[in-house]
């Protein structure tokens, strides 16, 4: 039986439940949340689709106890920024939710993994690993899976091509420092950078960078609009639990601590990473630039600094 914890039936969490149920990603699905009321009304919300839907999931509202025997614990829950509230400020509020919810996530012999949404999520996946002290390949952050996805519906569109044929990645934060690594994107087989060479008149670099910067804006430009963004990152949830479920071995840039690689150790940044049923089974480092690599150390600079703030006591 696959079974899937959510703390956090907010905007992010019940999106990704309601696209988890679409998709028959579990057997069952516990939803948690402070307003346990909220949590009642979105589980018989979700069950009265069990009639429309090919999945018969046990879908119920549930306490912390619940996660002992669960597979995965997707944390979505969090705090809304302030008005004239600072980042770090934020941070801090953001952890003392995190100590709520952690330790009696550990008091229920959990095994399984960490799967985190809340943002800043690099920062709050690290503060997952230093609360719950659990293996660092067991904590796993949304990181640039969202962006990615975006990168590449994006440059399918430019290129005119399936982006299930673009194989490029968003790395570093999930925020204002993350980037794309252009050397190492590819359409089909081909370097983009041959493709740019190829094609001189069609395709230039200053449009890829102009994608690059409205794959960066993309949040704060869904905010305007409409106030929030969670049914793109509910989807991409789903995929991670699914190749952790199926065991999938798929390649996903997913937050996870760096152990050497690139040069940093110990920081939580996006990074395509394998993911199966162990949760993260290998970083996959990429031949980065010298450009590339001075973006993903300033993205590993700016997490430290606020992870350093973060207040624990
Ligand atoms: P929301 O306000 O709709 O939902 C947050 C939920 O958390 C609420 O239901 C609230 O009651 C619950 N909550 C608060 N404190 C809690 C606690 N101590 N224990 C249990 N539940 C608690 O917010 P949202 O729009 O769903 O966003 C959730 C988080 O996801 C935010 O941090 C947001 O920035 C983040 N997000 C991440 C990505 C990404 O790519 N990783 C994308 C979009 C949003």
């Amino acid at each position: 039986m696959k079974k899937i914890v959510l703390v956090g039936t907010g905007m992010v969490g019940m999106s990704f439940a309601y696209a988890s149920l679409n998709q028959n990603v579990c057997d069952e699905l516990v939803l948690i949340d402070i307003n346990k009321e909220r949590a009642k009304g979105e589980a018989m919300d979700l069950n009265h689709g069990l009639a429309f839907s090919k999945s018969s999931m046990k879908i119920f509202a549930g306490e912390y106890e619940d996660c002992g025997d669960a597979d995965i614990v997707v944390i979505c829950a969090g705090v809304a920024q302030k008005n004239g509230e600072t980042r770090l400020q934020l941070l801090n509020r953001n952890t003392a939710v995190f100590k709520s919810i952690i330790g009696p996530v550990c008091e229920s012999g959990f095994k399984g993994i960490f799967l985190v949404a809340t943002n800043p999520v690099d920062i709050m996946t690290r503060v997952t690993q230093k609360l719950s002290d659990f293996p660092k390949e067991r904590v796993i952050g949304t990181g640039t899976t969202l962006d990615s996805a975006r990168l590449r519906y994006l440059m399918g569109e430019y290129f005119g091509i399936n982006p299930r044929s673009v194989h490029a990645y968003v790395m570093g934060e999930h925020g204002d420092t993350e980037f794309v690594p252009w050397s190492q994107a590819l359409l089909s087989t081909k370097p983009v950078s041959d493709v740019l060479l190829d094609n001189p008149q069609r395709f230039s670099m200053e449009e890829l960078n102009r994608i690059e910067e409205s794959v960066r804006q993309s949040a704060y430009k869904i905010i305007e609009a409409k106030g929030a963004t969670y049914y793109g990152i509910g989807m991409a949830i789903v995929q991670i639990c699914r190749a952790i479920l199926q065991d999938e071995n798929s390649v996903l840039t997913v937050s996870c601590d760096l152990d050497g690689h690139y040069g940093h150790r110990g920081v939580y940044v996006g990074t395509p990473s394998i993911i199966n049923r162990n949760g993260i089974k290998t970083l996959i480092e990429l031949s980065l630039t010298g450009k590339e690599m001075n973006k993903l150390n300033e993205s590993c600079r700016v997490l430290n600094e606020h992870f350093a703030g973060i207040e624990f006591d």
